[in-house]
């Protein structure tokens, strides 16, 4: 009991649960070395379609790591898509989901062609290389929109001020298996059952017990922001990008892949057919 009261202080509570980004063990976790260069190049190959610029430098031990901005030139577009990727280091699969999601959008830009998209990747560059879920002064940087004491907060609350999103996907990776996504309460029922619908018609394993235990009322694949997890996070003082986002009254997807699967196009395909489901079905 004393040990899961431990586990859901760090992993719930503590918006600073270490002062270094180390490297997490509580959870059995598959992770590989993360190529920044290569991702950098990956990136910038799509220069001519997108416009790509380093928003952020961070230097950790006499290193200069970057936070990317990426966006589309559709700005007449009518409707609004911000994505964050990376927030906890160790989920490196979803900074993998990017590239690949800017080569789905080069090739298919009728597809696209009614959003403005903004991208922001890696938010978390240290904790990517560490393989931490913390940042450099071992902030979890998602229980930081309280107090915001790092500068990776307020970057994304900033993004969302300035840029106004009408969706904001965030995506993350969990110890629970099966691949899942959180709604807030903006997210309208019906979207969420059209994403849900194209996660079971591409037979993804789908998530039964998020937070160890079975939620009453809650579908495998999905769950809700309602009334009993906002008073839970009331309860708790727990502060996330989504409470921010819910407060700024925008609608907000939290997709969460299985970080222990080995096979990482496993932790990368149902990211994107989330991504893909909002841009076709949204207000539809
Ligand atoms: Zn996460």
């Amino acid at each position: 009991m004393k040990k899961l009261f431990k586990l859901f202080y760090k992993y719930y509570l503590s918006p600073r649960p270490e002062v270094s980004p180390v490297k997490q063990d509580d959870f059995e976790m598959y992770v590989e070395n993360f190529n920044f260069e290569k991702y950098r190049k990956n990136i910038f190959a799509f220069q001519n379609k997108f416009s790509i610029e380093a928003v952020k430098t961070i230097e950790y031990k006499n290193e200069v790591f970057e936070i990317f901005k990426i966006e589309t030139r559709n700005k007449q577009a009518k409707k609004k898509l911000l994505v964050f990727a990376a927030v906890h280091g160790n989920e490196f699969a979803t900074a993998l989901v990017i590239p690949i999601f800017l080569a789905d959008i080069s090739s298919n830009p009728d597809f696209y062609r009614e959003w403005q998209i903004r991208i922001i990747s890696p938010i978390n560059p240290v904790g990517l290389k560490c393989q931490s879920r913390y940042n450099k002064d071992g902030y979890d940087i998602n229980r930081d929109f309280k107090k915001f004491e790092t500068e990776d907060s307020k970057l994304q609350c900033n993004e969302i001020d300035v840029f106004k999103p009408d969706m904001l996907i965030s995506l993350h990776e969990h110890p629970f298996k099966g691949f899942m996504f959180l709604c807030n309460d903006k997210v309208s029922r019906l979207l969420q059952k059209k994403i849900l619908n194209k996660l079971k018609e591409k037979n993804i394993l789908l998530c039964r017990t998020p937070f160890i235990v079975k939620i009453p009322g809650t579908k495998a694949g999905v769950m809700r922001i309602g009334v009993l997890l906002k008073v839970f996070r009331f309860i708790f003082g727990i502060y996330t990008l989504e409470r921010y986002a819910s407060k700024k009254n925008i609608e907000n997807i939290t997709s969460e892949s299985y970080w222990n699967e080995r096979d990482i196009e496993k932790r990368i395909f149902p990211h994107m057919l989330v991504l893909r489901s909002v841009v076709s079905d949204y207000g539809k």
